[in-house]
């Protein structure tokens, strides 16, 4: 589902009027005809869905059909990501928004290389909720995904309000059960923790076990840290897309 985003001064009137680069990305680039349907979402996540009324040069008149919430599924994605070298993370940003992960907060993990001092955290983190923008608007998604200020481990998993349920990837087999059992229950909000190149150090896993994160196991291979973190997202996403089919199968 495509979507756009909805100019700054829209507050939910019944008439959008689109004029300049909105009008141009949905008449000129989409092409919408009169009686054509488009959702949109706002500066605060608020979702849209209109129809093109009437096409004059350069102002056309799009209909609120409705305000919608029911498209998303219901639950939260945030993706504990540990920083990784270089500009991996742009990547991580890009895909796992793809992914329809809403909330990522970037972490240097105590094996993270990369330990940017404050000038370059906040200069990354502009240019990750750029990326996330752009990912939102290509992919359609129906949020806006926030890319968190570069934080530490403690602080990143105390900064989702309990409850939730709380994963981390691990590249050992600790895992006692599968994704499925952890998600065979329902969640608002699943933070899934990933560790970077060097991987979680100990003490990383005890905090994480003392927090009630599971720990997840993807299998044999070992992952990058950047293939890790959209395989989790994906494989979750998936679990939770057919969890109708693969529960009715079970009972
Ligand atoms: N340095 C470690 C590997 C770290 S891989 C080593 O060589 O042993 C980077 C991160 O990807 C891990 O911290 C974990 O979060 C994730 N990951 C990689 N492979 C994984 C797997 N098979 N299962 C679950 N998580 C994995």
């Amino acid at each position: 589902m495509k979507q756009f985003f909805l100019p700054d001064t829209y507050k939910g009137e019944e008439i959008l009027l689109l004029q300049g680069k909105e009008y141009h990305y949905l008449i000129n680039v989409r092409r919408l005809d009169p009686g054509s349907t488009f959702h949109g979402i706002d500066k605060n996540g608020e979702k849209y869905f209109f129809r093109i009324r009437t096409i004059q040069k350069g102002r056309a008149e799009a209909e609120k059909i409705s305000s919608e919430n029911e498209m998303q599924t219901d639950t939260e994605l945030t993706l504990l990501q540990c920083l990784p070298k270089g500009k991996k993370f742009d990547l991580i940003v890009l895909q796992a928004v793809e992914c329809g992960v809403s909330r990522i907060i970037p972490v240097i993990g105590d094996h993270s290389i990369s330990r940017p001092d404050e000038k370059a955290k906040s200069g990354k983190n502009e240019r990750w909720n750029k990326i996330a923008k752009e990912a939102l608007q290509q992919s359609g998604a129906s949020f806006v995904p926030k890319i968190e200020k570069i934080t530490e481990l403690a602080l990143g998993v105390n900064s989702l309000k309990k409850p939730f349920l709380g994963l981390f990837f691990h590249e050992k087999p600790l895992a006692k059960k599968g994704l499925h059992q952890y998600l065979f229950e329902s969640h608002k909000k699943i933070m899934l923790a990933i560790g970077p190149e060097g991987g979680f150090s100990k003490r990383e896993v005890d905090f994480l076990i003392d927090q009630d994160f599971h720990p997840v196991y993807l299998g044999p291979r070992i992952l990058r840290t950047e293939t890790a973190a959209i395989f989790a997202a994906a494989a979750v996403q998936t679990i939770l897309l057919e969890k109708d089919h693969w529960t009715t199968l079970l009972s």
